[in-house]
């Protein structure tokens, strides 16, 4: 048996040579979508059902062979190229490809049946069809329905009085960390209202089914994680998702690598909160974003031995640009603290809303965000008026919060 992975066509006398035959795995669906290009034409003639690759083998026609499989995948029709989603089908689907070319090998595969089926051979790409295809593209995605998800934000759990034993110090950080008792009678109240568990980011974004579902992450990686939480959330087999600064692994009060790598195994989702945690990460420039996001995911990446696609902004301070960064460097989806249950896309990145929790905030709080009413509009209320006052004072806004905390 022999794979040909070339843009020549071979002669008969090369491809006749394996006694089991030649096969090529062929970027669009056959026989409709023959010749190099068959993905770029399927999207083009908005055809989404023909996009995808097809197992077939080498004859002396142009993808006239028997064809022994056909394999699609999920892709972005906005931020993706034809280039981009051919190579994806291939890639997401080896799995697949390699049991079919084994049952070929076993004398066990039946070609598939193509008889009265139109068949195309398609030339190269035009770049007016390329653009009208995007045109489209943009235009179905702004009509989609945006994905619902209520997503609460904590940050540290912590004893009574120990505020700095978890995450950053300080009183200003102390504000968002919640005490041990506090967050255990949240969960309860939560357990109360919701009828199923609460899901990962991969889930929600893979479900449609009209369900809006709840997501709870933990902001900036300290220990607690580890020493806390995990242990709660795990005795009703709940997943979190952790979101980590990565300068701070292994420094007192925050995660280690074996402890990242611990809530890993059980089932957690584990994320990127930059790599400096910037004070406002939407004043930095394009190249600052690139490196806070990338760098942060490669650590994370390198201690979990995969990929790690999910992130949040550190301090609130959202821009769509702090998207775009995020997309450019590989991030899937963006956790930000606008109290809003809509999500959107930036660049192929789905960004989610959330429910910030305080330190003080009644435990029916965490029930009441996720059941609907009043807590939300009053915590979009306020962000909105706090972003106001971040747009106008900046820094000084910082520093008025921290002054009246002293008080
Ligand atoms: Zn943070």
């Amino acid at each position: 048996m022999m794979i040909a992975r070339c843009k020549t066509l071979l002669h008969e006398r090369i491809f006749t040579i394996p006694a089991k035959g030649t096969f090529v795995m062929h970027p669009g669906i056959c026989p409709e979508y023959r010749n190099s290009h068959g993905c770029f034409w399927a999207l083009a003639n908005d055809d989404p059902q023909r996009v995808g690759v097809t197992l077939l083998q080498i004859d002396k026609g142009v993808d006239t062979g028997p064809v022994f499989g056909y394999y699609g995948c999920r892709y972005d029709e906005q931020a993706e190229s034809h280039i981009r989603i051919q190579h994806r089908a291939l890639l997401d689907n080896l799995h697949g490809i390699q049991q079919k070319l084994l049952e070929i090998e076993g004398g066990t595969a039946v070609p598939l049946d193509v008889t009265g089926r139109a068949s195309a051979s398609w030339g190269q790409p035009w770049l007016t069809r390329y653009l009208r295809w995007k045109y489209r593209a943009r235009r179905r995605q702004r009509k989609a329905k945006p994905m619902r998800a209520v997503s609460l934000l904590y940050h540290d759990v912590v004893p009574r009085g120990e505020a700095d034993t978890s995450g950053f110090p300080g009183l200003q950080a102390s504000r968002y960390k919640l005490e041990y008792d506090d967050f255990c009678q949240h969960i309860a109240a939560l357990r109360r209202v919701i009828t199923s568990k609460p899901v990962t980011v991969f889930e929600a974004i893979a479900a449609s089914n009209g369900v809006r579902p709840l997501m709870l992450t933990f902001d900036d990686g300290g220990v607690s994680a580890h020493t806390a939480i995990a242990g709660i959330l795990d005795r009703y087999g709940w997943r979190g998702h952790f979101l980590i600064t990565t300068d701070y692994i292994g420094k007192p009060a925050f995660l280690n690598e074996d402890q990242i790598r611990a809530l890993r195994r059980n089932g957690h989702v584990i994320g990127t909160h930059s790599g400096s945690h910037p004070r406002r990460m939407s004043a930095l420039g394009w190249e600052e974003l690139l490196e806070e996001w990338s760098r942060s995911t490669k650590t994370l990446s390198d201690v979990l031995g995969e990929p790690v696609t999910v992130a949040s902004v550190p301090g609130g301070c959202y821009s769509r640009r702090v998207a775009a960064a995020a997309a450019a460097s590989g991030i899937k989806a963006l956790f930000t603290s606008e109290p809003i249950t809509t999500s959107h896309h930036v660049d192929g990145c789905v960004v989610f809303g959330r429910y910030t929790i305080w330190r003080g905030m009644r435990p029916a709080m965490s029930a009441e965000f996720t059941s609907g009413g009043f807590p939300r509009y009053e915590q979009f209320l306020f962000w909105n008026s706090k972003k106001v006052a971040k747009v106008i004072g900046g820094d000084a806004y910082a520093k008025a919060i921290n002054w009246v905390l002293k008080r």
